[in-house]
């Protein structure tokens, strides 16, 4: 990588993935590179269609506050055309019937915003502004097959043409290889190959299984906008129902890996029926379907710690879900992908040159909260497996605290406030056991239950 400083320059950054985490990162990078060239392996279609690279794009995505934040920062142009485009922008809880330890949260509590675009809606739009960016060049159609370089140091990928010949290698040659291929990632393999240790990982899994259609029809009652109703240890299954833009409502229905939700129509629906609260099988069951409902299986947390390799390793970062896939359920990743670019341009514009080391560090970091919020609540799932599972009489004592607190959230503005800021990545996690207001209120008060009945606003 040439380096000079101040004002570094990355020389020409090759991106490979061509997904949000891709385009984001090239719209961080480029004005620090001589030029960015995305490679993709798929061919992007005209509109915003779900594509094969992207198999999480048919289900329900939700854009957290901080991501919100982090897009406004990197695009500002964007969010405010979302909206006019028809992206819904939700208050929650005001909008939304949240049920959470065997209870609605309260609609009056205090709100934060999350917007909803379709994943392919919002990729679509994120795409056109990268495209539209000089100094940035997207190939589509282009599958990276390999690293070139050395142990030390990575200096190019090996591409092929999707549909031509698949002996036909091409070398790219690189100051910055930037790997933004998603959770199937092959780049550990592929530093095995250059003689380099692939990272160390952490992974949490608790098998959640997916499914996902989408719906017409009116709205919940009580001007509700949506549910969400969070699997729990003592009670495993949930439900995201969110709008999208064209009026559509995308439903996703989840369960342990013993009790996945069908992919057959009428099964889709029924599972619905064996949600905590009747309310969403009542609502789905008056809606018209208007897709096939789809799995999905592949929900494990995964961090790969690319921030330990060799310090004077160069030449490769890695972002967005190839370095920390999360469990999709809290619905972090696109704000994740958004927070780790925000991390990259904020560290590329201080005077001092940071080496890729620096660079990695910058995007694990941003990654912190939405990490431990997931591991921290999958660990108490029936069935979790992995080397980022947290047991011990400390963590038995944190848990008993935090399903104290849950009971709380529902009811409590103070603590329904400091725990959804945490959801939603805009504090640390630790908040949560280091605020005296909230201590005083889990630890002193009783918690108030809420009515069964939907919450009014
Ligand atoms: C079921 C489900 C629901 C989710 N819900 C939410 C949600 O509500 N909110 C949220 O924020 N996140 C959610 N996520 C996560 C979110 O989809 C991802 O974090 C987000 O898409 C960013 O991913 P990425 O760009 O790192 O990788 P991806 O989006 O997976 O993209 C990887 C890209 O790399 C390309 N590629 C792969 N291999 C190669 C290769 N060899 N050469 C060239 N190109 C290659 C692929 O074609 C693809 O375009 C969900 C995920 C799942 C699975």
């Amino acid at each position: 990588m040439r380096a000079q400083s101040p004002g570094i320059t990355l020389g020409h950054v090759v991106v490979t993935g061509g997904s949000v985490a891709g385009l984001l990162t090239a719209l961080a990078l480029a004005p620090r590179a001589d030029r960015v060239t995305i490679l993709e392996r798929d061919h992007y279609e005209d509109g915003p269609e779900p594509r094969s690279g992207v198999p999480q794009s048919r289900h329900t995505h939700v854009l957290l506050a901080s991501g919100i934040n982090a897009l406004g920062e990197l695009l500002p142009e964007l969010l405010p055309e979302l909206r006019d485009a028809g992206a819904p922008w939700l208050a929650v809880p005001g909008d939304l019937g949240v049920w959470q330890a065997g209870q609605w949260i309260s609609r009056r509590n205090p709100s934060a915003p999350v917007m909803t675009p379709s994943r392919p809606f919002l990729e679509h739009r994120i795409r056109e502004h990268v495209m539209a960016r000089p100094g940035i060049e997207v190939r589509t159609s282009t599958e990276v097959t390999g690293l070139l370089g050395t142990a030390a140091r990575v200096t190019g990928v090996m591409v092929r043409d999707r549909g031509g010949d698949p002996q036909a290698r091409r070398r790219l040659p690189a100051d910055l290889v930037v790997d933004a291929t998603g959770r199937g990632s092959r780049t550990p393999a592929w530093l095995s190959e250059l003689g380099a240790a692939p990272p160390e990982e952490d992974v949490l899994d608790t098998g959640r299984a997916y499914a996902t259609a989408v719906f017409t029809g009116d709205p919940p009652p009580a001007d509700i906008r949506g549910f969400y109703l969070v699997p729990e240890a003592v009670q495993p299954l949930g439900t995201i129902i969110l709008p999208a833009e064209n009026d559509r409502w995308m439903v996703t229905l989840s369960g342990p890996p013993d009790q996945p939700p069908p992919t057959d129509p009428a099964g889709f629906v029924d599972f619905a029926s064996r949600l905590p609260h009747p309310a969403p099988h009542k609502w789905l069951s008056t809606a018209h379907p208007v897709s096939r409902p789809v799995g999905y299986r592949r929900t494990m947390n995964r961090r790969s710690h690319y921030e330990r390799l060799a310090p004077d390793f160069t030449g490769l970062l890695v972002v967005g879900d190839a370095a920390c896939a999360l469990n999709p359920v809290y619905g972090q990743g696109v704000s994740v992908a958004a927070l780790n670019a925000v991390a990259l341009a904020r560290a590329l514009s201080g005077g001092r040159t940071p080496s890729t080391h620096d660079l990695q560090r910058a995007v694990l970091r941003s990654s912190d909260f939405a990490w431990e919020v997931a591991t921290g609540a999958d660990s108490s799932m029936p069935g979790a497996t992995g080397n980022a599972l947290r047991s011990g009489r400390a963590v038995r004592l944190l848990t008993r605290y935090l399903d104290r607190l849950r009971a709380h959230v529902a009811s409590d503005p103070v603590v329904c406030t400091a725990n959804r800021d945490v959801l939603f990545l805009l504090t640390p996690p630790r908040t949560l056991v280091t605020s005296p207001r909230v201590l005083r209120r889990v630890l002193l008060r009783s918690p108030v239950p809420t009515p069964r009945d939907l919450p009014t606003p």
